[in-house]
């Protein structure tokens, strides 16, 4: 395992393990330049202890990008657990977790990703009171998918306003790839503004309950990619935009909740190239960050609710960036959250 620890820049890695329930897991703290780092927690059954550290490593770099652009007073963290969340959660595991998150003295500040839920993050607070997106009985601001989902529609309004002069989805076809908590949530309210979706899951009861509900598409992984429709969506797993795939693309806008879409940073050229305008990930998918960054015993909704709304101006703005220059939308927003972390310092 060989790592350029210049490259990646982080203030903090620690690796963090419990032989009685088997946990194994990675803390990365990428930045508190802004205030604490914020992060979800991954659990996955990455194929080795390498891959897991470069996801974490990648993850919490995109957070501090994340909490720049949505004007958070926070930095960017991430943890992931080593192992399946379908057959290796247990209470004690995640107890162990909130060990070891507690560990960090606040510094780091654990939320639900994909593999972990709102459950999981209840029982991290019996060990660690650095832990949000608790639900709404135990003092928390509910589940932050609801917010990522909501975010993730006015992104898409945005992005079809400045691609087809009219931000309205009705009788759009739009394609949603993962029908976890934000896909799911992300479908009931396309399917209120009269989209038209087509979705795809590896596990069928997802799919069933999203086709019978909201009259969607089932399609295949193939299909996902080269279907015809006017947005996809990814809200599954990173990497999804690649040199394989972009080239096979019929889709306008890509605008999806995963993290870390791009394979790399060249495939942003690449959807230039191809005319698909591209929301970068680390700006439309805070909708759940800017939701648990007001958790607290004064919480309300109705306040991330207005905030979610710097989704849809910093898009407008970083697709503004990108024409004007000739630049990746991608490279747009790096360039906007540099500026304003360097305007922080
Ligand atoms: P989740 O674990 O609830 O759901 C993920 C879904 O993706 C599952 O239904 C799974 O079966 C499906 N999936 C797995 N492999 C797939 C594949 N190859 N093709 C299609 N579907 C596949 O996760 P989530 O909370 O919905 O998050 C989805 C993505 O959004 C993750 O990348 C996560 O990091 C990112 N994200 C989530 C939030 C949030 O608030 N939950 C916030 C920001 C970003």
């Amino acid at each position: 395992m060989v790592f350029d620890i210049k490259e990646y820049n982080h203030e903090l890695v620690a690796f963090g393990s419990d032989a009685a329930s088997g946990l194994r897991a990675i803390i990365a703290i990428h930045s508190t330049q802004l205030g604490p780092s914020l992060g979800g927690c991954r659990m996955f059954p990455y194929k080795n202890e390498s891959e897991a550290v470069k996801d974490a490593l990648r993850l919490s770099q995109g957070m501090t990008k994340k909490s720049a652009l949505a004007n958070l007073k926070l930095g960017g963290g991430k943890s992931v657990i080593i192992g399946n969340p379908r057959t290796k959660k247990s209470r004690d595991l995640f107890l162990a977790m909130g060990e070891f998150v507690d560990k960090m003295k606040g510094q780091y500040i654990i939320s639900e990703d994909f593999g972990s839920s709102m459950h999981d993050m209840q029982i991290i607070c019996e060990r660690t009171s650095h832990v949000v997106g608790l639900s709404l009985k135990h003092g928390g601001s509910g589940d932050p998918s609801i917010f990522t989902a909501l975010g993730i529609m006015k992104g898409m309004q945005a992005a079809a306003s400045y691609k087809f002069g009219d931000s309205s989805l009705k009788n759009k076809k739009i394609i949603v790839q993962g029908l976890g908590h934000v896909g799911s949530y992300l479908c009931k309210l396309l399917h209120k503004e009269g989209a038209q979706l087509f979705v795809y899951d590896p596990q069928s009861s997802p799919v069933k309950k999203i086709v019978e509900k909201y009259n969607a598409i089932p399609i295949t992984e193939k299909e996902i990619l080269t279907k015809e429709a006017d947005i996809f969506s990814p809200c599954a797993l990173g990497a999804v935009l690649n040199s394989v795939t972009i080239p096979k693309l019929k889709v306008s806008i890509i605008a999806g909740a995963a993290n870390n879409q791009l394979k790399q940073e060249s495939d942003g050229q690449l959807l230039r190239d191809n005319n698909i305008l591209y929301a970068p990930d680390f700006i439309i998918n805070a909708g759940g960050l800017i939701n648990v960054s007001y958790e607290g015993p004064f919480y309300k909704k109705e306040i991330p609710l207005k905030h979610l709304n710097i989704i849809s101006s910093t898009l407008t703005e970083v697709f503004t960036i990108a024409d004007s220059e000739n630049i990746p939308s991608s490279k747009a927003a790096n360039l906007l959250a540099e500026e304003r972390l360097n305007n922080a310092t």
